[in-house]
C-alpha cells in the first residue's frame, strides 16, 4: 500500500477574508507524497491494490504528454513494483518533455498514438490490440477515474473537516468530485470548478454519480464558467493570479486545475457568492509536476514547489 504523508490543512490570511467574515483553508494534497501528487494519490491507491490482488504485474493507462495521471501512475507503479505502460496521445517528440522523461526514468514504457487512434481508447478492439502487443495488463482509464479511484477519493475528507460549510474542488473527469460527494456531511456544500469548457460536465457528473450509486448527503454545485477558454487554456489574468496567490500564501498552483480553482474561489468571495461566516475548505489537488513543462512550452514562468 502506498504511504501517505499526514495531510496539512493550511489556513489563508487575507484582509478580504476578514472583511467578508470568511474562513479559507487549503487542504494540501499536493504534499501528500513526494512523487504521487494530490488527488492522483487517492485515485491510484486502490487501483494498484486491485491490480496486485488480480495477480497482474503490469499497469497500462492513457494520457496526454503533460498528464499528471501519467506521471503519478509511473511513480505509483514503481513504488508497488509493477510495470507500467503509458499510451500517450500525440507523436513522439524528438525530445521528451519533463513529464514524459520522468515517467520513462521511473520505468514506464511509453507508446505514442495519433490523436485519431487515441480516440479509440475505449474500444474493445483497440484494447485487444494492446493486449496482443504488450501481454496482459491491468487497465486504468484516462484520468484514472473508475470505482477503485472513487473508493480512494472518498478518503480525502477527514473527521476534522466536518467543521467546514463548503468544500470546493477542481473537476476534470470528476472522480475526485464523486468521492467528495460521497463523503460530505448533510451540513456541507460541495462546489466543483470545471477545468473543461462546456455544459456537458453537469450531465457527465450526474452520470458518474448514478453509475457509482452516490447520493450526496449535502448540496452540490458545479461551476462551468472558470475554464479560461477550455482545458489547458489560460490567459494573463490567470498567470498573474497564480503569482499573487503564491506571494500571499507560498502555495504553488498549476494553470490547468488548481489555478482555475483558486481563482474561482477568490472570485466567488469577492462577489459575495459565499456567505458571511462561510468556512471553506479548498482541495489543492496537486499537479505541480506539469509546471516545468508548461514553462518550457510557453516561456511563461510559474512558481515551482520546493520539495
Ligand atoms: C487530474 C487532476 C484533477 C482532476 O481530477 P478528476 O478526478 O479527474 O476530476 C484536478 N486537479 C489536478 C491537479 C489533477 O491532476
Amino acid at each position: 500500500m502506498l504511504n501517505a504523508n499526514p495531510v496539512l490543512n493550511q489556513p489563508i490570511n487575507d484582509p478580504i477574508l476578514d472583511a467578508k467574515g470568511i474562513k479559507l483553508v487549503v487542504k494540501r494534497l499536493d504534499l501528500i507524497h513526494p512523487e504521487i501528487s494530490g488527488n492522483k494519490f487517492f485515485k491510484l491507491k486502490y487501483n494498484l491494490e486491485e491490480a496486485k490482488s488480480q495477480g497482474k504485474d503490469t499497469i497500462l493507462t492513457f494520457g496526454g504528454a503533460y498528464s499528471n495521471h501519467i506521471s503519478a501512475t509511473a511513480s505509483g507503479a514503481k513504488a508497488e513494483n509493477l510495470n507500467a505502460i503509458g499510451i500517450i496521445r500525440g507523436d513522439t517528440t524528438t525530445t521528451l518533455n519533463p513529464t514524459l522523461l520522468e515517467a520513462q526514468s521511473k520505468g514506464m514504457e511509453l507508446y505514442f498514438v495519433s490523436r485519431e487512434e487515441y480516440r479509440k481508447k475505449g474500444n474493445l478492439e483497440f484494447i485487444e490490440n494492446l493486449k496482443e502487443k504488450f501481454g496482459d495488463f491491468f487497465l486504468i482509464p484516462e484520468g484514472g477515474t473508475n470505482k477503485f479511484a472513487i473508493k480512494g477519493t472518498t478518503e480525502i475528507l477527514q473527521n476534522q473537516d466536518e467543521e467546514f460549510s463548503h468544500v470546493i474542488c477542481s473537476i476534470g473527469t470528476g472522480g475526485t468530485f464523486a468521492g467528495l460527494a460521497a463523503s460530505i456531511k448533510p451540513s456541507q456544500k460541495l462546489i466543483g470548478i470545471s477545468s473543461l469548457k462546456g455544459e456537458f460536465i453537469h450531465q457527465e457528473i450526474k452520470n458518474l454519480l448514478d453509475k457509482h450509486h452516490i447520493s450526496p448527503a449535502g448540496i452540490m454545485e458545479i461551476k462551468s464558467t472558470f475554464h479560461f477558454g477550455g482545458y489547458a487554456k489560460y490567459n494573463e489574468e490567470l498567470i498573474d493570479f497564480i503569482w499573487e496567490f503564491y506571494h500571499k500564501t507560498q502555495i504553488v498552483l498549476d494553470p490547468i486545475y488548481t489555478g482555475k480553482l483558486a481563482f474561482a474561489v477568490w472570485e466567488m468571495i469577492k462577489k459575495n457568492e459565499l456567505e458571511n461566516g462561510a468556512k471553506i475548505l479548498m482541495i489543492h489537488s496537486g499537479g505541480l509536476q506539469g509546471n516545468r513543462g508548461f514553462t518550457e512550452r510557453t516561456g511563461i514562468k510559474l512558481p515551482v514547489p520546493v520539495m
